[in-house]
């Protein structure tokens, strides 16, 4: 029976990557797996699958009675419903730790860097594979995009030495450039509607009982959401009504000036404004030096629910 591998919902380049780069290492190592995924893909995986011949993983939203291993999150609300049925395998994350649990031993590999991938980079030089040109250069993609380029206060050196090596295993002179030209793909919104963008990269925490959802856009300039803020705002209160949040916030994250613009719709905004010591206009704010959601975000907001 093959073993699936996976990331979490709404998943993200590190989450399709880590099941491609994962699948190849086991298979290497005399396992039989398959790269899964949960749901559709971004533009900016799609970018990555497209750039480096990789192949789009399986679709999987069950998994009762199978075998998995899973990646990048250990919380298993961001998790297949009937993902308590499967036998997990092992895991390996760059999160905090999560609720998920197994009722036999796994193998765990969880470090705070700056990407899945990385973490399973570690892997491949620690079994002696080599990587192939083109899994590098996927993987190498990965690492750029949740280190947004390394700017993001989670990359560590671990992360650019890893980026580096796979850089020339993929034969890339010019890392950062192919990282900029993602991050451009990236940052398309105008054919998105209010919906599709604020499910980009959504993930809902359960905070002591109460239901947060956090979802973050990441952009080379986030003002060319201006003008579409109301419909943005409008959507958040429907989503926070059908899916029964405490609050919902997004992130419009810009890359260059290196900082977040918060949007909050909530039953108590006076958390919001306790967690960053800002009050909020308008029921938005600047967050200056804020780029990452599970570093600068989830820290600050947990503690008051
Ligand atoms: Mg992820
Ligand atoms: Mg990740
Ligand atoms: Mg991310």
């Amino acid at each position: 029976m093959a073993t699936y591998i996976f990331g979490h919902r709404t998943p993200d380049s590190d989450s399709i990557v880590g099941a491609i780069s994962l699948s190849y290492l086991k298979n290497q190592l005399g396992e039989n797996c398959i790269p899964a995924r949960q749901g559709e893909i971004s533009a900016e995986t799609e970018f990555i699958l497209e750039k480096f011949d990789g192949k789009l993983p399986e679709l999987k939203t069950s998994v009762a009675g199978e075998t998995v291993y899973i990646v990048d999150s250990t919380d298993k609300i961001h998790f297949q419903d009937d993902i308590d049925e499967a036998t997990i395998l092992g895991i390996f994350d760059h999160h905090k730790l999560g609720d998920l649990t197994t009722s036999t031993p796994l193998e765990a590999w969880i470090r705070p860097v700056g990407c899945s991938n990385t973490v399973i980079k570690e892997a491949y030089d620690h079994y002696g594979v080599a990587i192939p040109k083109d899994i590098a250069g996927m993987m190498m993609m990965a690492i750029l995009s949740d280190t947004v380029i390394f700017k993001s206060p989670t990359c560590t050196k671990v992360d650019t030495k890893a980026v580096k090596e796979l850089a020339k295993i993929a034969g890339i002179e010019d890392y950062k450039a192919l990282g900029m030209e993602m991050f451009i793909v990236k940052s398309a919104v105008d054919d998105s509607s209010a919906r599709e963008l604020n499910t980009r990269d959504y993930k809902a925490f359960d905070m002591n009982g109460s239901m947060v959802g956090v979802n973050q856009l990441e952009m080379i300039d986030i003002s060319a959401l201006d003008d579409r803020k109301e419909e943005i705002f409008k959507d958040m209160q429907d989503m926070k009504e059908e899916k029964g949040l405490h609050t919902m916030l997004v992130l419009l994250t810009d890359i260059m000036k290196e900082g977040s613009q918060l949007l909050c719709v909530s039953d108590d905004i006076s958390k919001i404004e306790k967690a960053f010591g800002k009050s909020m206009r308008g029921d938005e704010v600047w967050l200056s030096g804020v780029l990452s959601r599970k570093k600068q975000v989830i820290p600050v907001v947990q503690p008051l629910f």
